[in-house]
Parts: structure tokens; sequence; C-alpha cells
């Protein structure tokens, strides 16, 4: 109970699994007490997973090529057309990559890149029917709505043939990246080029009714105000309404009858070093905390809640246990994107195992679509796998390549 009644009725509706309005969540976000916010968002993680566990993954993400048309402000990844640092892989190369992360346990790969002016829907049917040609048991939780609009205008074709097309060549989920800040104004100014928010979520939607489930994510931390924080939530959530109303389906999981649409929602702070932003604004660890929690109580219809340890740090995502979330993604055996632009946090399965286990939860490893593959009940049951590290291979991280010297790429110029 807190001294404000008004707090205290919403927050007892949204962890009895009511409905919360923006302006509600804004105050919530706001004005809550932070204990009282916390054990409400708990009380959601508590209902929705009553086993008490908690998932990871094993993944790596692929980077195809950092050359991209879109120059968006706070990315420290990309290299615009003809610089002298860009670079794309050979398919050997990217295939290479998913052997080691299939050696390594892997259960998903993450392919994603720039804007590269010459890659069209064709370019992505040969990625994605490469992968899954050569490592079906792979599940291809790849690229997002940005791509697939640039790729739909390098070809000329519409959204949803795209969609179709790339689903078709095996791509299993879409990925929320390129989410960012969805309300316009926060999105202009970071990223002027990028689609606007509504294109973002209007291929979401066209994936969704196609029987493409996805994730759903935000950055944080880039000069937005806690009102368009929210209306980033609000946005998501009426897509997503969009999905139960209708019932859309993965189509991989049909039979089992889940729920469709945006699995998981996943904030994560801004990181300041290598882009144009210069870290002039960040979030701090109260509001990500914070954020986490209003999260948990206001997507009524979002089954996932993940929490950000590459970009907040292994103390903050363990803390986040406590605020609702109920998944600490993946082990990431490479990152290069976020971690060019400053998140040097690294685990191992040992440590994410102990992370979730010390916080009072049961560590269970997961697929894409949050079916529990091992369930790790007392410390016996935990793999022994010591090479299961993040960022073996990561190109931006000093000893980078998996162990070679020279990573071979194409000429992009
Ligand atoms: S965030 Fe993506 S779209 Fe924006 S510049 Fe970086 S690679 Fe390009």
């Amino acid at each position: 109970m807190t001294a404000n009644q008004e707090i205290d009725s919403i927050l007892q509706r949204g962890a009895d699994g009511g409905r919360i309005t923006p302006e509600e969540a804004l105050l919530l976000y706001t004005d809550a007490p932070f204990h009282a916010l916390g054990e409400a968002a708990d009380a959601v993680r508590r209902r929705r997973h009553p086993d008490g566990i908690v998932t990871y993954l094993i993944d790596r993400n692929i980077n195809y090529t950092n050359v991209c048309v879109t120059a968006c402000k706070f990315c420290a990844f990309y290299r615009a057309p003809k610089h002298s640092e860009g670079w794309s892989h050979p398919m050997e190369e990217i295939l290479h990559r998913c052997g080691e992360a299939v050696d390594l346990g892997a259960t998903q790969v993450m392919l994603q890149g720039g804007h590269h002016p010459d890659y069209g829907v064709d370019y992505y049917e040969t990625l994605f029917s490469s992968v899954k040609q050569a490592y079906p048991q792979l599940a291809i939780h790849s690229i997002g709505p940005s791509e697939i609009l640039h790729m739909a205008k390098v070809s000329g074709v519409s959204i949803e043939e795209a969609v179709l097309r790339i689903k078709a060549a095996g791509l299993d989920s879409i990925a929320g990246a390129g989410a960012e800040m969805l309300p316009d104004r926060p999105r202009k100014a970071i990223a002027p080029l990028k689609e606007s928010g509504a294109r973002w979520l209007e291929v979401m939607a066209v994936a969704h009714r196609n029987g493409l489930s996805s994730t759903a994510t935000m950055m944080m931390g880039t000069g937005e105000t806690n009102a368009e924080r929210i209306e980033h939530i609000r946005m998501i959530r009426d897509v997503q309404d969009l999905a139960v109303a209708n019932g859309y389906t993965d189509s991989a999981v049909e039979a089992e009858g889940s729920v469709g649409g945006f699995r998981a929602f996943i904030p994560w702070t801004y990181q300041a070093e290598n882009n144009h932003l210069k870290g002039r604004t960040q979030a701090t660890t109260l509001e990500y905390l914070r954020f986490i929690a209003v999260s948990r109580l206001f997507f009524d219809n979002v089954s996932h809640l993940q929490a950000s340890w590459l970009t907040t740090g292994k103390d903050v995502g363990q803390l986040a246990l406590h605020l609702g979330v109920d998944d600490l993604g993946s082990i990431m055996l490479e990152e290069n994107v976020i971690s060019s632009a400053g998140a040097r946090h690294r685990s191992n399965l040992h440590e994410l195992i102990w992370m979730i286990r010390t916080a009072g939860r049961i560590p269970a490893q997961r697929d894409t679509l949050y079916r529990h593959l091992a369930v790790h009940t007392t410390p016996a049951d935990d793999p022994t796998d010591d090479r299961v590290v993040s960022h073996f291979s990561s190109t931006a991280m000093p000893g980078g390549g998996a162990g070679r010297t020279e990573l071979p790429l194409v000429d992009v110029s």
C-alpha cells in the first residue's frame, strides 16, 4: 500500500491483470513508490509464469554488412556506402559462423545488417534459404521492419510480398530491432532517415497476420520524455490488441494454440560511444528499472518481458528479475552492433544460470518461441559447456573474429 489511493488502485488493477491506461502508466512511472511498483509488476510475472522459471537463450548475432544508407545518429555500427571501413560478409563466412554457433549449442541466429543500397528481397531469400538448408535446426530470428521496408523498396514490391517471400525462404521470426523510439518527435530527432514508427508497426502487423510472430524493443535514453516512453508502449500494445482480437498465431506453434503477434517486449538503454549523439543524454538505472516494472503492468497482452543485461550490466539485469522480468535473453555468442557503441558486458552460460538461480528463480534454456528446452531445477541439472561465452568472436571486441586475425570480407566499394 502507498499513501496515494489512486496509485494504489492502479497498481492493484495492473497486478490483477486489468488494463491500465497510458495516463495511468505515466502516473505510475513518475510517482509510484519504487517498491510498490516492483511488487505489483512481480505479481504479474508470478501470475503469468507460476512455475517460477526464468529463461535464457543461446544464440549468435551475425552481421552480414555494416553498409547502410540510413545514418541513424545513435548508431556506431554502420558505415556509409563507399566508406573505407564498410564491409559485407560472403555467404561462406555467414555459414561458417552459423556452424560455430550450432557447435556451441545455439538454437537461434539473429542475422542483422545495415540498409545496403543493393540488398533487395532476393538477397535475403538467398541468405535465409542458405542458412536454413545448411542448419535446419537453427531458428532464424532476424532483421526487423526497417530492413523489410528497405528490401521492399529496393525490389519494388509490397511489404506483404517481401514478408511472404522471406518467410518462405526460411525466416522464422522477426526481431524487434529498429523500434528505438516509435513516436514521431524523438524518432525524427535520432533517426531522421528511418521509417516512421507507424510504418514500423505496419510491417509488424503484416507479419503477424501472416503467421510470423516477433518481439518488440525500445531504446531508452536519447532525450525522449517520460510521456514519449509511455506512448511508445501504447503504440505497441494497440498493434498487439489486433493480433489478439484476430486470433493471430505463429505458424510454427499453431497447433499449440499460442497467441502470435509480439511474444516479448525488450527495453534497452542507449549506449554512448562512437555515435553522433555523443552520450549527451542517457537513461539512468532507476529510470530503466521503473520502466521495466511499468511495462510489465501495461502489457496485459504480451507474454514475456526481457532484461537487457548487455546494456545495463549484469547486476541491473538480475535486479530486473524482481520487477516483472521472466527472461534474461541471450548469451550472445557474438554481438557487434550495440557493443560498437560501448556495451561491453559479457557473461557465460554458468553465470547466466547463476544469476537466475540466485534471484530465487528456476533457470531454463528456451527456444525462439519461449518453449522450454531444458529446465535446470537443481545445479545437478546445469549444462557444463565452458565454451559458451558472450562475444567469443565479436568483431567489435579486441581479439574478435572467431580466433582469426583477418576476417574474410567482400569488396563493397
Ligand atoms: S541503426 Fe541500423 S538502420 Fe540505423 S544506421 Fe545503424 S545499421 Fe543503419
